[in-house]
């Protein structure tokens, strides 16, 4: 599907079972657009887990990408889903990745046009640590 908020093109992603609390919405899966990073809730995602790489060569890969993709397309609401970001950045964290550094090679990576301000989000982020 298309980025419905700003056409790009995107990637959708199975969230697993126990990531599942944290993605808005009854959908099994989401869908991160490569380009403004926005989040957008899928009904049938791909059995496959998709190239994260596609979205950006810096953004966390294995165990860390879902955990990440779901940070990236909630750290625009941070007040609304203050305690499932922390509990996402402590998931990134576990599964061997620096989601602050990451957040921070995103926002400096010009094939991506974030809709979030990722360099304010990225300090407020880290009063939540
Ligand atoms: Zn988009």
């Amino acid at each position: 599907m298309d980025c419905p908020a700003c056409s790009g093109p995107t990637i959708a992603f199975a969230v697993p079972a126990d990531l599942r609390e944290y993605l808005p919405g009854d959908d099994p899966g989401a869908a991160l657009c490569t380009t403004c990073l926005e989040l957008h809730p899928v009904a049938d995602p791909p059995a496959d887990p998709p190239e994260f790489a596609h979205v950006s060569d810096v953004f966390p890969d294995g165990e860390a990408a879902i955990p990440f993709a779901l940070l990236v397309g909630l750290v625009d609401s941070l007040a609304q889903y203050r305690s499932e970001l922390t509990a996402l950045l402590e998931r990134v964290e576990r599964a061997g990745a620096d989601p602050l550094l990451a957040l921070d090679r995103l926002a400096d990576d010009p094939s991506v046009d974030a809709a979030a301000d990722l360099r304010r989000r990225r300090h407020q982020l880290e009063q939540l640590l």
